[in-house]
C-alpha cells in the first residue's frame, strides 16, 4: 500500500488557534484577514508573556472544526492507503511547555478517527525527513523531501503562493478534500 503523510492543523481541522487568540485579545479576527503562518504574530509585543500563560491553559482541539468531508475521505482512503498523520507540536513561543499541546493533539486524533491507529501518528517538526508516496500539507516547506505526489492544501496563509512557484517545487494546490480524492483516484 502507498503511504500518505497528512498534516493535521488546517488540513484536517481548523479554527481553534484563532478562536483562542480572539478570546485573549477580545477581538474578532477572521482567518482570511491573517497572512502569516504563525497567527500569534498578531499579538502585540507587550502582551506576549501573558499570552504564553493564557495559551497554556487552553486546549486548541476543544475549539476546532473538521474540514468538510475530511472524515469520510480519510475513512475511504484508509482502506487503500497507509495513512500517517504527521504533525508538529512544539509551541513556538514556549517550547518547554509543549507536552500538553502534544497530549491534546493525540487525544483529539484518537477520539476523532477510530480507523487510524495511534501507531500512525507522527509528531515531528522537520517533515522533510519523512519518506512516503504522497504528502499533504498547508505549509509549502513541509512538502520538501521524498514523495512522488505533493499537495498543498489551501489555507489563509498560503493563498499568495503563485502557480509558478508551486510548479517549480513540483507541488499541486488543492482546495478541499474532494479535490484530493479526485487526484488520488487519477493517480492509480
Ligand atoms: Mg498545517
Amino acid at each position: 500500500m502507498k503511504k500518505i503523510m497528512i498534516d493535521m492543523d488546517d488540513v484536517i481541522c481548523t479554527g481553534g488557534f484563532l478562536k483562542i487568540i480572539n478570546e485573549f485579545l477580545n477581538t474578532n479576527y477572521k482567518e482570511e484577514e491573517i497572512k502569516t503562518y504563525y497567527i500569534q504574530d498578531i499579538i502585540p509585543e507587550n502582551k506576549k508573556e501573558e499570552w504564553k500563560e493564557y495559551f497554556e491553559s487552553k486546549n486548541v482541539y476543544e475549539n476546532v472544526n473538521l474540514l468538510p468531508n475530511v472524515y469520510e475521505t480519510l475513512e475511504k482512503l484508509s482502506k487503500k492507503y497507509e495513512l500517517y498523520i504527521a504533525t508538529a507540536y512544539i509551541f513556538r513561543d514556549n517550547p518547554e511547555k509543549s507536552t500538553k499541546h502534544l497530549k491534546n493533539k493525540f487525544n483529539y486524533l484518537l477520539k476523532t478517527f477510530p480507523f487510524i491507529k495511534p501507531e500512525k501518528y507522527i509528531f515531528i517538526n522537520n517533515k522533510e525527513l519523512l519518506d512516503c508516496d504522497i504528502k499533504i500539507d498547508d505549509k509549502l516547506s513541509n512538502l520538501k523531501g521524498n514523495a512522488k505526489l505533493k499537495l498543498l492544501f489551501t489555507a489563509y496563509h498560503n493563498k499568495d503562493i503563485s502557480d509558478e512557484e508551486l510548479l517549480k517545487e513540483n507541488v499541486i494546490r488543492v482546495n478541499n478534500w474532494n479535490e484530493i480524492l479526485k487526484i488520488l483516484e487519477e493517480d492509480k
